[in-house]
């Protein structure tokens, strides 16, 4: 059965009309028995691909997954459409039955951990009744080369293997070309079972903003964003401070978040955060695994993250529904200057390495150029120019004409045997002679201080905005050299426009006004109807986004559906939804 063939499955049951990107290409090779290996940015739907599966084959789909948080949470979503699910963890009280269940043939969808499905019972169980599919999500964490590597995963080999006819689908975020490849030999998948769906998050407008005075600009910024959101600050004491002035100034309910709090707390936290319609937490960067929101409308960097990687995945927590969404970064030189301080205490063999991740942050918040392109192109995508969705497309920063400055400074990397870090090439630019410079006969160079006055002061940036058009790169000992855009700015054929520095960037805070959230802000229907989610998210004991996402409410509140069936045309009403609670809102739309 072909994936267009369940299209009216996907509509009865998860209200969907359509796959959405490659989803149909992952569920045709899950329906035809072909192993796979989906890669799939955060929010691009990665559980549908073995969920309306679950539905359409017989026998039941086995979920292995890391974290119970998350198991639940998907649990809660699939029985919320109707599916037959249920889980096997350390928490869950009926083991019993969902066994018994698994074996008479009345589960669809069963969650497991790693560590109990590589145990000999859940063979057992297994071998009893054999799975219609093995699902495999954060695949990943099978690999060494991932950033979550569970040594449990490499244990499922066998387990799959002593079911070879059962397909199975692995699915994860993670982009990173070493990881996709291990995790196709870990889990025995043919490399033609690779479905890698693009990294573009086109409903996430990104902007990044030299850090002034954090907190005005935080609250400025949260001030337009009436969503939930999420403030990623480096430290714990940061976590709490902001949250205090967060809440004093904005009068939103605002928690802190960090691995110091006492467990219990920050399950409240995160439960709290779960449930809300416009919660605010602020955190480390231990906040965040683990937590499917799809609704968090913003997340804001009160400093630099660790990488590009970092920052990608902790903004793509933000808008997973499709919904607009904003990512926000402050960052200041000192974040800059602390990193790099830090590498010093690396073991030698990782400075190299963290170096060029500390170049790639470095060229993100300093290109003039379109934020999401940059990323894009640090995940091997091929983005347009522009994206029209970024602070840069929207508001380009002032310019200044770098070109001639470009030519001298790759001429100096050139000259001096491209080996040389860039205080160095800096000294011999602008003709401060040392030591090392004079021993080596660098002050003898054409280059040697041709570069004066105001235009000295745009060498480090300058090289930071060459790195991230790759005319420059750096050697493995941090060194730098010619990149393959060299040779074309050096020759005087493209143009080399950066941004001001940002001491004479006009310091702009918040977008003042332009909220990213759509909903509509005082329509007494929308209201209405999102009071009246409240009330069945309450009854139901789940999250109001499980009853339907915002768009579903506010499609509902522009068409105003007076039927049933009109109801189930809106996207995302399925089924069991609109059986379950179709009615009440039918009922609150009438008395508008
Ligand atoms: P991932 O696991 O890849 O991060 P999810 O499976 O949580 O993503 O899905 C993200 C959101 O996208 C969910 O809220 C889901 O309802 C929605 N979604 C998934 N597939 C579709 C589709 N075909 N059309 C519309 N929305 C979809
Ligand atoms: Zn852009």
């Amino acid at each position: 059965m072909s994936a267009d063939a369940l299209l009216p499955l996907l509509k009865s049951t998860f209200g969907f009309d359509a796959f959405r990107g490659r989803q149909g290409e992952v569920v045709d090779r899950v329906m035809a028995g072909a192993r796979t290996l989906a890669v799939m940015p955060t929010g691009a739907g990665k559980s549908l691909t073995y969920q309306l599966p679950a539905v359409a084959l017989n026998g039941c789909v086995v979920v292995v997954s890391p974290l119970i948080a998350l198991m639940h949470d998907q649990l809660r979503g699939a029985r919320a459409a109707g599916i037959r699910a249920a889980s096997l963890t350390s928490v869950d009280a009926d083991w019993a039955e969902t066994r018994q269940a698994y074996r008479d043939g009345q589960l669809d969808l069963l969650y497991v951990a790693p560590e109990r499905a590589t145990g000999e019972g859940f063979r057992n169980l297994l071998e009893a009744q054999t799975p219609a599919l093995f699902a495999i999500d954060e695949a990943h964490c099978v690999s060494e080369w991932g950033h979550d590597f569970r040594p449990n995963y490499r244990l499922l080999r066998p387990l799959l293997d002593a079911f070879p006819a059962v397909p199975r689908l692995a699915l994860t975020a993670t982009a990173d070309k070493h990881t996709r490849e291990d995790i196709l030999v870990q889990l025995g998948i043919p490399a033609d079972g690779l479905i890698l769906a693009g990294f573009d998050r086109p409903n996430i407008r990104y902007a990044v903003r030299p850090r002034v005075s954090p907190a005005k600009q935080l609250v400025e910024f949260i001030a337009a964003n009436p969503g939930p959101g999420i403030v990623y600050a480096p430290t714990r004491n940061g976590t709490e401070r902001l949250a205090e002035q967060i809440a004093a100034a904005t009068g939103r309910r605002v928690a802190a978040y960090h691995a110091g709090l006492d467990p219990e707390l920050r399950a409240r936290v995160q439960h709290d955060f779960v449930a809300s319609e416009d919660g605010i937490v602020t955190a480390t960067v231990a906040f965040g695994m683990g937590i499917d929101k799809p609704d968090v409308r913003f997340v804001a960097h009160a400093g630099l993250p660790k990488s590009i990687e970092s920052y990608y995945q902790e903004t793509g927590r933000a808008g997973r529904d499709g919904d607009p969404a904003e990512a926000m970064m402050l960052w200041g030189a000192d974040d800059f200057a602390r990193a790099r301080m830090r590498l010093s205490e690396l073991p030698e063999v990782r400075v190299a390495g963290e170096r060029v991740r500390l170049n790639a942050l470095a060229a993100l918040v300093e290109t003039v150029e379109c934020r999401r392109a940059l990323l894009l192109r640090h995940f091997g995508e091929n983005p347009p120019e522009r994206c029209g969705n970024c602070d840069n497309c929207l508001e380009p920063a002032a310019q200044v004409d770098a070109t001639v400055l470009a030519q001298k400074l790759l001429s100096a990397v050139y000259r001096t045997g491209q080996s040389f870090g860039a205080g160095h090439i800096e000294a011999v630019l602008t003709g401060r002679s040392d030591e090392r410079i004079a021993s080596r006969g660098h002050d003898k160079l054409s280059v040697f201080g041709i570069v004066a006055g105001e235009e000295a002061r745009l060498i480090k940036p300058l090289v930071r905005s060459l790195m991230a058009r790759e005319a420059l790169d750096t050697t493995e000992h941090g060194g730098l050299m010619l990149g393959p855009a060299a040779r074309a700015m050096m020759k005087g054929e493209t143009a080399v426009l950066m941004a001001e520095p940002p001491v004479k960037r006009t310091q702009r805070a918040g977008r003042g006004g332009a909220s990213a959230t759509p909903n509509p802000v005082g329509d007494p229907l929308f209201d209405a109807l999102r009071a009246m989610r409240r009330e069945l998210a309450a009854e139901a004991g789940v999250p109001p986004y499980v009853i339907f996402h915002d768009a579903v409410l506010r499609t509902m509140a522009s068409e105003r559906p007076a039927t049933r069936s009109a109801l189930a045309d809106i996207p995302g009403v399925g089924g069991k939804k609109l059986e379950a609670w179709g009615d009440a809102f039918l009922n609150v739309i009438r008395q508008f």
